[in-house]
C-alpha cells in the first residue's frame, strides 16, 4: 500500500489511531485545527504547525518575498482563528537553497512576516535554519491561548444548526488560476491577493467563540466540502448546502467563467480561502446578523446540519438536490473536479 492509496487524511487517521495522546489531561491532540493543552485555571494553550514547500504551495517565480512571509504566517494564524483563540508567538524553520536565494529575498520574506505578525499581535520567538537543497521550505509552529470553556471544536455541530461562512468563497482558487495563466487582467490584483495574502479571521473566530455563537468551527484551507467533511465526521452528522447562497465576490462572478465551466466547483472545492466555516443554533440568526455588522465581515448562511442526511446534499436554486462528491485538496491524491463527479 502506497501513501497515495490512503491519502493525506487516511494517513492522519492512521497516526491518530496508532498513537493516541497518552496524557488524559490533553484536551485535544490530533484531529482539530490546533491541539488544546490545559495551562492554568481556565486557560488553555493552542498549538499548530503548517509548512509551505516550494513547487507545491508556491512558486518563487510568481510570489515575492513579502507575500510569501505573510502567507506562511497567515495559514498558521487561520488555525488559531478556527478554534476561537488568540495567537501569541511562533517559531520559524527555514530550509533554504543557499546558492539561488538572495539575502534581499529573505529580508523581504521577514518584512512580510513581521507586517502580518504586528497586525495580529504575534512575535517571532525563534526557529532553525538549514540548507534546503532543491526546495525552499518554510515551517511555522504557532502558539495561541484561549479560555477552556470557549474553545470551538470541529465536533460540536448539532442537529439543525445553520451553517455559515465568513467572507467570500472561491477567490483564492480563482486567483491561483490567474497566477498560472500569468499576465495582468481585470480584477487580477484583488483575486491574486486573496490567493497570495489571505487575511486570517482572528477577530471573527474570537468573537464567535467568546460570545458562544459557534457550536463547531474549522478554517477552509482545503476547500469548503473537504473541510465541511471534517465537521461532519467529527460531529457525526450530515449537511445540506444551498448553492444559491454561496457568497461569491463580484470579481469571482465576472472572471470565474473564463477558467471553468462550473464556477461553483471552485467555490465548493477550491482551497486556500482561509475563511471560517461554522455552525450555529438556528435561533441565533439575529445574533449572527448583529455580529456580522459589528465585525464588518459578511457571515453568510449557506446551509444546515442534519442528522437525517448522510454526507452532503447540494440544493440548487430550483430546490433540486443531489449528493455531493467529496472534493477538495488532498496532498497525496489529485484534486477531483466536481464536474467529473457529475
Ligand atoms: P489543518 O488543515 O487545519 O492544518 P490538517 O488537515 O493539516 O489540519 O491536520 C489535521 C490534524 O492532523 C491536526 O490535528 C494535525 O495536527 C494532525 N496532523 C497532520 N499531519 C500530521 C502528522 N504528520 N503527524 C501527526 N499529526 C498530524
Ligand atoms: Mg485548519
Amino acid at each position: 500500500m502506497k501513501l497515495s492509496d490512503i491519502g493525506e487524511f487516511g494517513f492522519i487517521d492512521r497516526i491518530a489511531r496508532n498513537y493516541p495522546a497518552g496524557d488524559a489531561s490533553i484536551l485535544k491532540g490530533i484531529g482539530d485545527d490546533t491541539a488544546v493543552i490545559p495551562f492554568s485555571g481556565n486557560s488553555v494553550i493552542l498549538l499548530t504547525t503548517d509548512q509551505l514547500i516550494e513547487g507545491f504551495h508556491f512558486c518563487l517565480d510568481t510570489i515575492d518575498g513579502r507575500k510569501l512571509g505573510w502567507k506562511a504566517l497567515a495559514v498558521n494564524l487561520s488555525d488559531i482563528a478556527a478554534m476561537g483563540g488568540t495567537p501569541i508567538g511562533f517559531v520559524l524553520s527555514l530550509g533554504i537553497p543557499a546558492e539561488r536565494t538572495s539575502v534581499k529575498f529573505l529580508d523581504n520574506f521577514y518584512q512580510g512576516l513581521y507586517w502580518l505578525g504586528n497586525k495580529m499581535g504575534v512575535e517571532l520567538l525563534g526557529g532553525d535554519t538549514s540548507e534546503g537543497g532543491e526546495r525552499f521550505i518554510i515551517n511555522i509552529s504557532l502558539l495561541g491561548k484561549a479560555c477552556k470553556d470557549k474553545v470551538v471544536y470541529r465536533d460540536g455541530g448539532q442537529d439543525e444548526d445553520d451553517l455559515y461562512v465568513t467572507g467570500r468563497l472561491g477567490d483564492a482558487a480563482l486567483g491561483l488560476k490567474l497566477v498560472e495563466a500569468g499576465g495582468k487582467q481585470k480584477f487580477a490584483g484583488k483575486l491574486l491577493d486573496r490567493h497570495l495574502t489571505p487575511m486570517p479571521r482572528i477577530r471573527e473566530g474570537k468573537l464567535l467563540a467568546e460570545r458562544k455563537v459557534a457550536n463547531a468551527m474549522i478554517d477552509i484551507s482545503d476547500g469548503l466540502l473537504a473541510d465541511l467533511n471534517h465537521i461532519l465526521v467529527q460531529s457525526k452528522i450530515g449537511a445540506e448546502i444551498e448553492l444559491s447562497r454561496l457568497p461569491l465576490s463580484k470579481e469571482f462572478q465576472v472572471r470565474a467563467g473564463e477558467y471553468t465551466d462550473n464556477p461553483l466547483s471552485l467555490a465548493l472545492g477550491g482551497g486556500e480561502d482561509y475563511e471560517l466555516l461554522f455552525s450555529v443554533s438556528s435561533d441565533k440568526r439575529g445574533e449572527v446578523a448583529r455580529l456580522s455588522r459589528e465585525l464588518t465581515c459578511p457571515l453568510t448562511r449557506i446551509g444546515r446540519l442534519s442528522r437525517h442526511i448522510n454526507g452532503v446534499v447540494l440544493k440548487d436554486e430550483n430546490g433540486r438536490t443531489k449528493k455531493a462528491a467529496p472534493v477538495g485538496y488532498d496532498h497525496f491524491k489529485t484534486l477531483k473536479d466536481l464536474q467529473k463527479e457529475k
